[in-house]
């Protein structure tokens, strides 16, 4: 283990609250990947949950997890889904993609139990424009294994672990486990070398490698160099593992854009405001999400944004 990370707490969107490991001004990326969210837990009222309205991607991938409620999505690329308990969405955003990710007409309504995490991708430069693609694997599609003492549990989103193979496809060796472990169990990870890798805990307090370094609930632990290491909780633990080859490019990024250089940055401005990035088409849509996507202006350039500026606007 080379550092421990504990997450700070922040608004996105609309103004739902998330737990963030990263970025952060000191670590603004963990190549590949550029963020990690955790939405919630939180309980709405009726009338209160929020989400991220109609807003662009282009250059990665957003993957979404939901561990409890229900999430709502719409793109420009015509996909639609509402991603349930145990279900794992994974957009490639690519070359441009406006979305949408309300909570469920259910939720909005009756209110309800949010809990979750969304994870960003990078893409290599040879990817950043590819055609656009989503996954969507429902709970019961999300592999699973159990070890043979019973005492860890694995849902296998991308990679494998435990002898299960991931359902779903993705375009750079990309590693994404959710592992529960009961009291006293332990797990040995197997991360090729070549891969960064790293683990969340987000319920109880686990320990890692031959040092027994305790990381506890809320905190992102960077392994280093090796191949392999092992896990153990004394009490009990839920983590997430996340592993994959770095691009070693440089990142240049702007809210929801992450390219490799500036002028790439200032194009997908200028593509996403000259409507090149496309356009939720409303009449596809369910009647919750388009009450809240067509009133809202699209202003979220700053989404997700940590530190750069504005790229200097073409004149
Ligand atoms: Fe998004």
């Amino acid at each position: 283990m080379t550092r421990v990370i504990t997450s700070h707490r922040q608004t996105e969107g609309a103004g739902f609250v998330v737990r963030r490991p990263f970025p952060t001004v000191a670590v603004p990326h963990l190549d590949p990947f550029l963020l990690l969210d955790e939405m919630g837990p939180v309980d709405y009222a009726p009338g209160e949950a929020v989400g991220a309205p109609d807003h662009p991607h282009r250059g990665f991938e957003t993957v979404t997890y939901v561990l409890e409620g229900e999430t709502e999505h719409a793109d420009s690329a015509g996909h639609r889904g509402t991603i349930g308990p145990g279900a794992v969405q994974w957009m490639t955003a690519g070359a441009g993609i406006v979305h949408s990710e309300m909570p469920s007409r259910t939720i909005q309504t009756e209110g309800g139990r949010v809990h979750g995490f969304q994870l960003w991708v990078n893409l290599p430069a040879r990817l950043k424009m590819t055609t656009p693609r989503y996954q969507e694997i429902v709970a019961a599609h999300v592999p699973e294994a159990t070890s043979h003492d019973g005492l860890a549990h694995v849902r296998v989103i991308a990679g494998h672990a435990l002898g299960v193979d991931a359902a779903i496809d993705t375009h750079i060796p990309i590693v994404y486990q959710d592992w529960t472990l009961r009291p006293r169990g332990t797990t040995h990870l197997d991360l090729a070398d070549d891969l960064a890798a790293m683990l969340y805990v987000f319920s109880g307090a686990v320990e890692v490698g031959a040092d027994a370094h305790r990381v506890v609930d809320g905190q992102l632990a960077v392994l280093g160099a090796g191949d392999h290491v092992s896990v153990t909780s004394p009490d009990g633990a839920r983590f997430l593992v996340l592993a994959g080859t770095p691009t070693g490019e440089p990142v240049a990024r702007y809210g929801p854009f992450v390219m490799n250089t500036q002028a790439e940055l200032e194009q997908a401005v200028d593509d996403f405001r000259s409507g090149r990035m496309g356009r939720i088409t409303h009449t596809a849509r369910r009647a919750s999400t388009l009450t809240n996507a067509s009133v809202a202006p699209v202003t979220t350039l700053a989404d997700r944004s940590t530190e750069p500026p504005p790229p200097s606007r073409p004149s």
